[in-house]
């Protein structure tokens, strides 16, 4: 007999979305082991978590083996963004490269169900918009970021690989630009940036023209998506796009942000770094599909609730 609490594992639990994952799993009732190297997560992050007794955090880094039993594994550890995952790029291909062998390995032994967070970023700087699934992408393999796109690639390989040599039951995911409580406020995502710079009344920072676009998701949105893949029938496997298909540029983000926060915050214009996706957008036609998922949060809403968190973070009063 199936038993209904299962045994998920949740590598980078102590991040941002993992966080979110963890709360949501302890909520529908299994039993959650969250792994992190704490690089760019943290203890704040699931402290409202450690007294459920369902809820085990181990200090492991997914580079090296680990060996538990577990009924299903999120593969989310990774650093995020581009500043983190800069910081050491050999690690960041490491982890993602290592770390999706060795979670493959465990799912491979225990016959666990293994779910892996890939990205929009492995369709680069896409000339195909907006990126269906098929698309295969247009990535610098010697640029800044190709340590976090080509070893997000990588992994997604090895997932197909384990899939197709050791019949092991693969989730593959890819995650379009999240946002919500618990984002990290100094990673240097746009989101967040913009936010604490509006609340603390400083400049807000456009780099190149503001033009380039990006599509945002707000987090408990993404969350169920990921639940919704887990419980999908064995032969969807993805990969798949999870996203919220409304696409903005750059300046007009920077536009709601001011407009909600009620800053009196300028616009400061910075260089665009290099590699620089100039638009991204899902399609999601897939998710609604094979998943019938789609997101129900709108931006506004969506960066009312964020605004709010980073105001409490900060000790802002909002007006
Ligand atoms: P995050 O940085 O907040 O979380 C990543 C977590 O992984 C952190 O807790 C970090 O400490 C942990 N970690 C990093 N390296 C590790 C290692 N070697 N061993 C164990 N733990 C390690 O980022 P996030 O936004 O929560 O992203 C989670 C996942 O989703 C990542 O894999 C990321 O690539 C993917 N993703 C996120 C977004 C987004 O918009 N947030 C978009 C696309 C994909
Ligand atoms: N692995 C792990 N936990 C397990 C089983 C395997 O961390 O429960 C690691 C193991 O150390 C290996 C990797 O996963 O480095 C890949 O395992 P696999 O069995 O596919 O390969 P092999 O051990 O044959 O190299
Ligand atoms: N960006 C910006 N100002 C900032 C931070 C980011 O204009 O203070 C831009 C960045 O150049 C990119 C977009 O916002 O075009 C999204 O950046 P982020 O790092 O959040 O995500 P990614 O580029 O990985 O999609």
């Amino acid at each position: 007999m199936k038993r209904a609490r299962k045994r998920v594992l949740v590598a980078g639990g102590a991040g941002f979305l993992g966080s979110h994952l963890c709360e949501r799993l302890l909520n529908d009732g299994h039993e959650v082991l969250c792994v992190d190297n704490f690089f760019t997560g943290s203890r704040e992050n699931i402290r409202h978590l450690i007294p459920n007794p369902y809820f085990e955090v181990m200090r492991h880094d997914v580079t090296f083996p680990l060996f538990v039993e577990v009924d299903e594994i999120y593969n989310l550890a990774c650093p995020a963004s581009p500043i983190h995952y800069q910081f050491n790029p050999v690690q960041t291909t490491k982890t993602s490269v290592h770390g999706a062998i060795n979670m493959l390995g465990l799912a491979k032994r225990t016959k666990a169900k293994i779910f892996q967070a890939s990205t929009s970023e492995v369709y680069g700087d896409p000339t195909v918009h907006p990126q269906t699934e098929d698309y295969r992408g247009n990535v610098n393999p010697i640029g800044p970021r190709a340590c976090y796109d080509e070893g997000k690639r990588c992994a997604e390989t090895l997932f197909f690989d384990y899939h197709r040599q050791n019949g092991v039951n693969i989730r593959v995911a890819r995650i379009f630009n999240t946002y919500g409580p618990r984002m990290h406020p100094n990673d240097g995502r746009v989101v967040s940036n913009f936010i604490v710079q509006a609340l603390q009344g400083n400049p807000i920072t456009i780099y190149g023209e503001g033009t380039q676009t990006r599509s945002f998701c707000y987090v408990d949105d993404l969350i169920e998506g990921f639940i919704r893949l887990m419980a999908a029938p064995d032969e969807v496997t993805g990969p798949i796009n999870i996203g919220n298909p409304g696409e903005y540029t750059i300046r007009q983000l920077a536009e709601n942000v001011v407009r909600l926060t009620g800053a009196k915050s300028e616009f400061v214009w910075k260089p665009l770094p290099q590699d620089d996706p100039l638009q991204r957008c899902p399609d999601i036609t897939k998710a609604k599909t094979l998943l019938n998922w789609q997101p129900t949060i709108h931006l506004e809403e969506g960066l009312t609730r964020t605004i709010a968190y980073f105001a409490d973070q900060l000790g802002v009063s909002l007006a």
